[in-house]
């Protein structure tokens, strides 16, 4: 199927670099238009969360106080991409668009931009292959609004929002009220803007979802092989 037109979202081109990554599983993903059986819906409860993250740090920009929650954003002076913008990008040497929604994107008061994504979770070991797949789809959106006259971008920040959970903070909010709270406070993890690794990870993924046959199952996953015994009995 080489040659033929290939549309990726951000979040494709970010998954590559995963370790847990198989090609298998991708190429099969891309064929089923993301229909495969048995697949676990993330939880929407950290969607929520997040988006709620988000609302409060842009109306701190516009207060002119979001510099005393996150420094890193101290220079800004407003959002400039609306809820459910899609950028895309073609790239007429691979036959393929990427396209994504970044979650903001802010002007500068030195006439750059920052984009910064927004994450409900701990900056921890435990995130590290995850944070592999952020800084990618970063370094993505970078390259999709630059050909919006978005430009220069001078920052790429994941805000991580960690929530504090002590046994003070138990202790006081077990006493009164009829709702529970729980404060979250603002790691920041910036990120080198990198397009020659955006654009090695897309032709790596054109590669794979133009080949004919699907590649070898992972070996770190056993779940093909079970299929196949499964298959076998019938
Ligand atoms: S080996 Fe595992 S990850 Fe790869 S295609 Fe099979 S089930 Fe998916």
């Amino acid at each position: 199927m080489e040659g033929q037109l290939v549309r990726l979202s951000v979040s494709d081109i970010g998954g590559i670099a995963l370790k847990s990554f198989c090609s298998r599983c991708f190429w099969l993903k891309k064929k089923t238009k993301n229909q495969l059986p048995y697949r676990v819906p993330p939880p929407g409860i950290f969607a929520n969360i997040e988006s709620y993250m988000k609302k409060i740090v842009v109306n701190r920009v516009k207060n002119h106080t979001v510099g005393d929650l996150i420094k890193e954003l101290e220079n800004t002076e407003k959002l400039v991409n609306s809820d459910n913008k899609i950028y895309e990008k073609f790239f007429p040497e691979l036959n393929c668009y990427i396209f994504g929604m970044p979650d903001s994107i802010f002007s500068n008061i030195d006439n750059s931009f920052s984009i910064a994504e927004f994450k409900a979770a701990r900056f921890t070991s435990a995130q590290m292959d995850m944070i592999n797949q952020y800084e990618l789809q970063l370094q993505a959106y970078a390259m999709l609004v630059r050909d919006y006259q978005i430009k220069p971008i001078s920052k790429l920040l994941l805000v991580y929002f960690e929530p504090h959970i002590s046994d003070s903070d138990i202790d006081v909010r077990s006493q009164e009220g009829d709702t529970i709270s729980l404060d979250f406070s603002p790691f920041v993890h910036s990120v080198k803007q990198n397009d020659f690794e955006v654009y090695s990870l897309l032709k790596t993924a054109v590669s794979i979802i133009q080949s004919d046959e699907p590649p070898q199952p992972s070996i770190s996953c056993r779940d093909c092989n079970s299929l196949n015994n499964i298959i076998k009995n019938f």
